[in-house]
């Protein structure tokens, strides 16, 4: 007998655009590459969808083509999309994550003629998205129409005419004081401070929104952005925040009109002048831009009290809210925000104060980490041979202090490692720091909610009734990753 096997029936999507970077392929190039794609997977080809000339980043612009094939789709009809380049399918976030859930929910089928898009595997979602949020970022700033003259100067990396961003001179000069601005909005951004909050620094807000008696000493605006004048006088907000985030001339590449510019094997092009941010944390930044919900990071929601939305309700298991001067869950728990956040800060200071800071880490790398942390135990092994050796009046003291120096050096670079295996999160420059209470006590909200995120569970209880002092027993911090699975309770 023949063994079963279902044709997976797909649908080509081919698009051409009058783009200006003149890479733009032809339809029946693309439509070869789609179709010799599907003779190679053995899938049968059931429709091809064809939009000519038309954007696939402006929503307000019609596709037909796309139009029917996301009708078709919902109506079942293939189950597997070709497209020569998954900006041909789609430059909006938004529609992406629907052919996401497609993939995820109900086995769509995605892949592109030059590989990329994989939407079954965690890597290739990410890459996906990755694309479309820079995209996304390059159509944004679409504006003004470019002179010949503005092109030839942006393919050669130089910095638009006329044009200069804020903590760039016209020429491409750093402006020191501005840098630092706009290095610190980068920063705050992706540490999950809001736009609202980074606007509110940068206009010089007094941190005085703290509540009467809490004794949080957490700030809710960012810690290192300073007050900055806006260039057109007016006062700061979240859109001119935005606009700065989204500018890739902070990552070093030259852009037009708004477009990041590509050379002609569709690389960016490298600008005249000096970054003010890396790469990855201008696309990390513009991951989050596009994350509408900010809902990639618990921690990193727009938040003003410690442990709203990070703290758990013990008995239902969700995240409590704010309700004036208390964390409360649907049904269960109505605590004071200010007597439960005094109690968690001292848990973490005493957490940020253990030695062992570092095993209480989650480890993203564990074969590193435990190379690492045999690694430290053999330098702490050398240190015990030597004062043995030294006992034993085998060495003398000047070669066991020799010894136990070098030790002790490398010690310390193997640790540094190891902090960089287990945070790579914004809890990362309180507890890299060279002392992480010390950090912890200067950090603002942000930095705080990621530190008690990175390092442990809340668990709020009912309290017993008519008592006014707080029971720790009904408030439970679990440490994320200890050596014991016992669950430690507030001191
Ligand atoms: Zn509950």
């Amino acid at each position: 007998m023949a063994e079963k096997r279902e044709t997976i029936r797909a649908a080509i999507y081919l698009r051409i655009s009058l783009d200006q970077t003149g890479e733009g392929l032809a339809v029946e190039r693309q439509r070869e590459d789609c179709e010799r794609i599907a003779r190679e997977r053995g899938w049968t080809v059931v429709a091809t969808y064809t939009d000519n000339s038309i954007s696939a980043s402006d929503k307000t612009k019609v596709r037909p083509g796309y139009d029917r094939m996301v009708a078709d789709h919902a109506r079942r009809r293939f189950d597997a999309i070709i497209c020569w380049d998954l900006d041909r399918l789609t430059r909006q976030p938004r529609q992406l994550e629907d052919w996401i859930d497609a993939a995820t929910d109900r086995g769509l089928l995605l892949v592109t003629a030059n590989g990329e898009a994989d939407l079954s595997t965690d890597g290739g979602r990410l890459f996906a998205r990755i694309k479309a949020s820079v995209s996304r970022a390059e159509i944004e700033r679409k504006g003004a129409r470019q002179s010949a003259a503005q092109r030839q100067r942006a393919a050669m990396g130089r910095p638009p005419r006329g044009i200069r961003a804020t903590g760039y001179t016209l020429n491409g000069d750093i402006v020191p004081h501005e840098a630092e601005a706009v290095r610190a909005i980068f920063t705050a951004f992706s540490k999950g401070s809001s736009l609202k909050a980074i606007a509110a620094a940068l206009q010089g807000a007094k941190q005085a929104e703290r509540d009467a008696g809490d004794r949080t000493m957490v700030q809710v605006l960012p810690s290192n952005v300073p007050v900055l004048p806006s260039r057109n006088g007016r006062p700061w907000n979240p859109t001119t925040v935005t606009a700065m985030l989204r500018n890739p001339r902070y990552a070093g590449w030259s852009m037009l009109a708004g477009e990041i510019v590509r050379d002609s094997a569709g690389n960016p092009v490298q600008g005249q002048w000096e970054p003010l941010v890396t790469d990855t944390l201008w696309l990390e930044v513009q991951r989050r831009l596009d994350d509408p919900a900010r809902k990639s990071s618990r921690a990193g929601t727009d938040r003003k009290h410690l442990g709203s939305g990070l703290y758990l309700c013990g008995i239902c298991g969700q995240p409590v809210k704010s309700h004036g001067t208390r964390y409360r869950c649907a049904g269960h728990v109505m605590r004071s925000r200010s007597q439960i956040d005094a109690l968690v800060l001292d848990a973490i200071r005493a957490l940020l104060a253990r030695p062992d800071l570092a095993d209480l880490l989650p480890v993203a790398d564990s074969e590193r980490a435990n190379e690492l942390r045999q690694a430290v135990t053999k330098q702490r092994d050398r240190i015990a041979r030597a004062r043995a050796d030294y006992a034993a009046e085998l060495i003398d003291g000047s070669l066991y202090k020799e010894i136990k120096d070098d030790a002790e050096q490398a010690i310390q670079f193997l640790e540094a490692e190891r902090l960089t295996l287990t945070v790579g999160d914004a809890s990362a420059s309180v507890l890299r720091a060279a002392s992480p209470v010390d950090a912890f006590n200067h950090a603002d909200l942000a930095e705080a909610r990621a530190v008690i995120d990175t390092l442990c569970t809340v668990r709020l209880y009912p309290a017993p009734r008519g008592r006014k002092a707080l029971d720790p027993e009904t408030v439970k911090i679990a440490p994320r990753q200890s050596d014991s699975a016992s669950e430690r309770t507030g001191p």
